[in-house]
């Protein structure tokens, strides 16, 4: 089967050159074991961490192994009685065209529920990082101001969404005129270009006139150090991603908010969507609930084909999707 390899490990912005196609035999499906073609590839920021030799909270790949993430497969052979030929599955997978898996490592996709590229965004990872990043560590009441940075992004748009549910006003940033008004269109009270604003935190300060009581955060940087001058007294920071720095080659430096933190008496809160595993079933149920009802948007970018997996991946970086950025190969 087709696979990709992470060929070498980058310094800073990683290119094309870290990625090696290859043609690779495949075992053949024991007992238990299900062999699945892959229908759908997530690519996600968190496995430019991976990509690095860098101790983390995901193991890193390994040079000449094949890169993986979050798939949507099918399976085509199967030894698993739990999972019939024709079922459809979700899992933790190779980037190949085929791939043979443990069934017990795997998920059934309820395809009845949502589109299957679903389960990889709003009913997926994603998802759940929204839900329990916003409503478990910040937990928004109607009538504040929430503030997510990434907004246009697959969590970023989800917590938007989820924190106008909440009853909250809601500000977004983003990279470009389109998302910013896209963000206006899905029901954000205001959204703010980063990359085009000539002083981010006056920008803030007027799309929050009453302050902010909940910061999510995806990006961190200059973005971040102006929220931070904006929190009301009991603010709630879900700390969830930090997309601005994966790339730098030296430790990023910055003000010294800590004390911005203590005056205002703000909970902060790093977390890792897996930490919240044991409650899964609750967040897909509700999201499933709310998205079967039309208060949730699913968004995406798909890409077409194997072969731009690595493209699709790079554009994370270039800001270049919108909602949760997910290749169709087959
Ligand atoms: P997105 O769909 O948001 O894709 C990445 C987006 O980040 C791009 O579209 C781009 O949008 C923006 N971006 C890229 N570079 C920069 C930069 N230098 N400064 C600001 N924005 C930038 O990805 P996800 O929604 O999947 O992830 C969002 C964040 O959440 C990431 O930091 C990710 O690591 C984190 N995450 C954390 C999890 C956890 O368990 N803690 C789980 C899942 C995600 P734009 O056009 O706006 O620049």
């Amino acid at each position: 089967t087709n696979t990709i390899l992470l060929a070498s490990r980058p310094q800073g912005l990683p290119t094309a050159a870290q990625f090696q196609f290859e043609t690779r035999e495949l075992p053949e499906p024991t007992a238990g074991q299900v062999l699945l073609k892959t229908l759908y590839v997530s690519v996600d920021p968190y496995m430019r961490g991976r990509m690095s030799a860098a101790k983390s909270y995901v193991a890193p790949f390994e040079v000449g192994q094949p890169m993986a993430g979050g798939v949507v497969a099918e399976v085509v052979t199967s030894h698993a009685d739990a999972l019939p030929v024709g079922s459809m599955v979700v899992g933790n997978l190779p980037w190949q065209e085929y791939s043979v898996a443990d069934a017990k490592a795997l998920n059934r996709v309820p395809a009845d529920k949502a589109p299957a590229s679903y389960f990889l965004g709003l009913l997926g990872m994603p998802g759940l990082t929204a839900y329990f990043g916003l409503l478990d560590i910040c937990q928004p009441k109607a009538g504040e101001t929430v503030v997510v940075s990434g907004a246009a992004g697959a969590v970023g748009l989800l917590v938007g969404q989820l924190a106008k549910i909440k009853g909250c006003r809601v500000v977004g940033t983003a990279g470009s005129d389109e998302k910013v008004a896209h963000l206006k269109a899905l029901g954000f009270d205001e959204a703010i270009n980063y990359k085009t604003t000539p002083d981010i935190a006056q920008a803030l300060a007027a799309a929050a006139p009453g302050g902010v009581d909940c910061y999510f955060d995806n990006v961190g940087g200059a973005i971040t150090d102006a929220v931070y001058d904006l929190l009301n007294k009991h603010a709630r920071i879900a700390l969830c991603g930090q997309i601005s720095t994966y790339n730098a080659t030296e430790a990023p430096v910055g003000p010294r908010p800590e004390g911005k933190l203590l005056k205002t008496s703000t909970k902060l809160q790093g977390f890792i969507v897996s930490d919240y595993a044991s409650r899964w079933p609750e967040g897909v149920q509700q999201l499933t609930q709310w998205y079967a009802e039309g208060k949730l948007k699913g968004e995406e970018t798909i890409t077409e084909g194997f072969d731009q997996i690595p493209a699709a991946f790079l554009g994370l970086f270039k800001g270049e999707n919108t909602g949760k950025a997910v290749v169709k190969v087959a």
